[in-house]
């Protein structure tokens, strides 16, 4: 059983936005924001943006940030 630290509430991760420096929101888990085929392709662009591609199989958990003040929006994989 894996388990994430963000998503049981061990740990909070504030990442900082790349755009304005604001703090991002943790929307909480990717897959529960997609869960159909094409959607899952999208993600799969998105990780390739962010360098992230090599963590798609691995066990982990991937967290949707976003930030409120210019809407930019980020992956973030949390080792579970
Ligand atoms: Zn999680
Ligand atoms: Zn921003």
């Amino acid at each position: 059983m894996y388990i994430c630290a963000l998503c049981n509430g061990f740990s909070q991760l504030k990442p900082t936005c790349r755009v304005c420096g604001h703090e991002l929101e943790d929307m909480g888990k990717v897959s529960d924001y997609f869960d159909d085929y094409s959607a899952y392709m999208e993600i799969d662009q998105l990780k390739l943006e962010n360098g992230l591609a090599h963590d798609f199989q691995q066990h982990q958990c991937t967290h949707l940030f976003y930030c409120v003040i210019c809407h930019y929006e980020g992956l973030k994989s949390i080792q579970e």
